[in-house]
């Protein structure tokens, strides 16, 4: 493949993408296939001569499509979405064609500056002060462990990046059961260790409880343990849980120590004032994460993470060997002393896509709109028979269930995937398993949650 066949095929590509959009909700959310069913579809060994691009494609138009889960189609409830709005699309297929590598600012300074441009826009949109920093990382789990790293650090004086951890202190970091599988992995790989990560007790709204984050820190340093940070959670990733912030800034900051905030999906409805309520506090953590891959419509991955004290996180993730050394310019950024990896693609390029052609305003009606649904989808979900809401809407997402019982309920999540019409997930609240139904995806109308609602009532009379 020649530069001359790669106008043709990326044309090609442009057109199946607009065509596979125009037809995606055609298509079931889920497909119906089992585990292994495409293993065998790409032969046992690599090929050792050329193969033509018209077979390659042929291939993947025959497999691809219908092996996939379509987190575009407007009837996605599952999880929290990974939206994708188009003009973002187009500026990742730019990204992809000019294949800049970031880490520094002299391999893609336009990048650089244009991410921390793109970073402060963001700030701005959510209402963060502008003592806020910060940096386009691929994932919030990468934000999060950069941060559970900032903390291990500053506890230890930044002693653990040289002399590891081997008989040191026992470091504790707290955050609510509530909180997502990413800061257990952090803590992990951190090396501080899962038993050292202390689920601090939630209250009865399943936000955690202040009072005994303080008591557990209190306990802690009596036993000579090390408390070195805190991770509050704004929109929990089961049912949306939702921590009082403000006061658990205060708690962590009275112990000297530093407090992250993960509102990878919830963080997007900031743009609309009246949510803010939701993080209020966030403005005086350390660090808070929010992904804009999620419900705000750049395409994944996007991650952005907001630093108060950059220095700190560039102690604790950076390093500059003399290859990556730009000769005469020593201050400037380099994004990739601020990210657990080196090599970074051209990510502000889809968020300054993605904010001009919408602008706030259409990015906030379509938020306002998915909450709204999300109340109207739970009125009526509540309304049938053999149904129950478990968890009532928080911004996009509420959860429910069959009154049979939880053999009943996952009786129902089957059979409602298996039509494919619609797709939704499961989460455990105070031991029963629930139905989660996330409103969020960027092409979702008032139809498809109609759509989404008539197939429940038609599978609830049918299960059980
Ligand atoms: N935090 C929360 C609350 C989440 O819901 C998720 C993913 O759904 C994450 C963190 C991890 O996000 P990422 O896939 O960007 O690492």
């Amino acid at each position: 493949m020649d530069k001359h066949d790669y106008r043709h095929w990326a044309h090609k590509a442009a057109d199946w993408g607009a065509d596979y959009h125009e037809t995606i909700a055609e298509r079931p959310v889920r497909p119906q296939v089992s585990p292994g069913n495409f293993a065998g579809m790409f032969g046992a060994t690599p090929p050792e001569a050329a193969e033509p691009m018209e077979e390659i494609f042929a291939d993947f138009e025959r497999i691809v499509p219908g092996g996939l889960t379509h987190w575009q189609h407007p009837r996605f409830f599952a999880y929290f979405p990974a939206n994708a709005a188009p003009a973002s699309m187009i500026a990742d297929q730019l990204a992809t064609a000019m294949a800049a590598q970031c880490m520094l600012w002299q391999t893609a300074p336009v990048a650089t500056e244009m991410e921390i441009a793109m970073v402060d826009w963001l700030r701005q949109s959510f209402g963060l002060p502008d003592t806020f920093r910060g940096v386009l990382q691929d994932t919030a789990s990468s934000a999060t462990a950069c941060a559970v790293l900032t903390m291990r650090e500053r506890a230890l004086g930044w002693k653990g990046i040289e002399d590891g951890l081997a008989g040191g202190p026992q470091l504790r970091i707290y955050a609510s059961p509530e909180n997502h599988s990413s800061i257990d992995k952090a803590v992990r790989i951190a090396g501080i260790g899962q038993k050292n990560l202390v689920k601090v007790r939630s209250g009865p709204d399943r936000g955690m409880d202040p009072e005994a984050l303080a008591q557990a820190i209190a306990e802690d340093r009596a036993a000579g343990h090390l408390p070195a940070g805190v991770i509050a959670c704004v929109g929990g990733t089961g049912v949306n849980a939702i921590d009082p912030v403000a006061r658990i800034v205060e708690v962590a900051h009275a112990e000297d120590l530093y407090c992250h905030v993960d509102a990878a999906w919830a963080g997007a409805a900031m743009i609309c004032p009246e949510f803010r309520h939701f993080w209020e506090g966030a403005a005086e953590a350390d660090s808070v994460v929010v992904n804009p891959h999620k419900w705000l419509g750049a395409q994944f991955e996007c991650s952005v993470h907001f630093v108060r004290d950059p220095a700190a996180l560039i102690r604790s993730v950076g390093l500059r060997p003399d290859y990556l050394q730009t000769l005469g310019a020593d201050e400037v950024t380099n994004f990739n002393e601020w990210s657990l990896v080196l090599g970074r693609r051209f990510r502000a390029l889809k968020v300054w896509f993605l904010l001009r052609a919408y602008g706030l305003e259409g990015l906030r009606t379509r938020i306002r709109n998915h909450v709204a649904w999300a109340e109207r989808a739970a009125a009526r979900v509540a309304a049938v028979p053999g149904l129950e809401i478990t968890t009532e809407p928080v911004l996009g997402l509420f959860s429910f269930a069959h009154t049979g019982g939880d053999a009943v309920t996952a009786e129902l999540i089957e059979a409602l995937n298996n039509d494919g019409g619609i797709y939704l997930t499961q989460t455990q609240v105070d031991g029963r398993f629930v139905i989660r139904f996330a409103v969020g995806q960027f092409d979702t109308t008032e139809a498809d949650i109609d759509a989404g609602c008539d197939l429940i009532t038609t599978y609830a009379g049918k299960v059980g």
